[in-house]
């Protein structure tokens, strides 16, 4: 079986400053780091880390050789990365002050600029049993939803950044629904009626994860585990990432949600996001 993850690839830029700047202002930064970002590529990362076979599919600038030598060397198949001469790689500017309060600029380039017809090609090897993501930072996510649910395999689509109009297109064709507590009140401040997906997932930070079956009416809950967090930003990606590697792999979807939360407490003790997602075998020492 595969992860197929249809996702964003952004070129980071991280700043380290006092404080952030207030309008008009003109700041130095104190340090300046570049890293692979974007939602999809973080769940990408995890999912590989996790050990599923993850082709990555998404579009980067000419350049971006460096990016796709790192999802590489994180054991992510990047055959199915576009390359869009000319058009600039998704990049965001993060910055972080002092207070740990940060403040973020994102802009898709590449990341919105796929073209249906390569993503049919894309995902042509794609086969039943399979797993598709997909997340809100690409376009075209309601084809690849539709194709996915047509070759048969499990579309998991994790809804963020939440935007109504995108989801509603792609529901249809999920069968995982994947939100954490804020987009889950959003969803349903939207749609107050039922959801046209088999299962609904909801992360709630350190207060765990539910997965509800909603044609079965039940509802399974695993707890958060008890650790220290550092930095929470990707705890879900990283849980997405796992969840899916592990369904992937034919754990059941309590194993699962428990695999995946442990993989989600390790990383919230680590700084950073894509960078933290933690291996396999340190996911199965935690949990012995
Ligand atoms: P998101 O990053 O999308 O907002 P959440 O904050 O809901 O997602 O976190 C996803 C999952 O990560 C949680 O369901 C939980 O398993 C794990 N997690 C997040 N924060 C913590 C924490 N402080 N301690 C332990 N596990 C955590």
């Amino acid at each position: 079986m595969a992860v197929w993850n249809l996702g964003s690839i952004n070129i980071d830029h991280v700043y380290r400053l006092d404080n952030l700047p207030r309008p008009g202002e003109t700041l130095a930064a104190r340090q300046h780091g570049r890293g692979i970002g974007g939602k999809g590529a973080n769940q990408s990362l995890a999912a590989a880390k996790a050990g599923a076979r993850t082709h990555h599919l998404g579009a980067v600038g000419a350049d971006a050789g460096w990016l796709l030598e790192g999802l590489r060397s994180s054991g992510i198949e990047t055959d199915a990365i576009h390359i869009l001469p000319d058009t600039p790689t998704g990049h965001a500017i993060i910055m972080v002050d002092d207070a740990a309060e940060n403040a973020i600029v994102i802009e898709a380039g590449a990341n919105r600029a796929l073209e249906p017809g390569w993503l049919e090609g894309a995902l042509t090897p794609m086969r039943a049993g399979d797993t598709l993501l997909i997340q809100n930072e690409t376009n075209l996510q309601a084809m690849a939803a539709r194709l996915g649910r047509a070759a048969g395999a499990r579309v998991i689509y994790s809804a963020a950044p939440f935007q109504l109009d995108a989801l509603q297109e792609v529901l249809p064709h999920v069968s995982i629904l994947a939100l954490n507590e804020g987009e889950a009140q959003q969803l349903f401040a939207a749609i107050p009626g039922d959801l046209p997906v088999e299962q609904l997932l909801i992360t709630r930070g350190a207060q765990g994860v539910e997965l509800r079956d909603l044609r079965k009416g039940q509802t399974l809950r695993q707890p958060a585990f008890a650790v220290q967090p550092v930095d929470t930003t990707g705890a879900g990606d990283c849980f997405a990432g796992y969840f899916a590697a592990a369904l992937d792999r034919g754990d059941d979807a309590a194993q699962a949600l428990r695999l995946a939360s442990a993989a989600a407490a390790i990383q919230v003790t680590r700084h950073g996001a894509g960078d933290a997602m933690p291996l396999l075998a340190e996911v199965q020492a935690f949990l012995a």
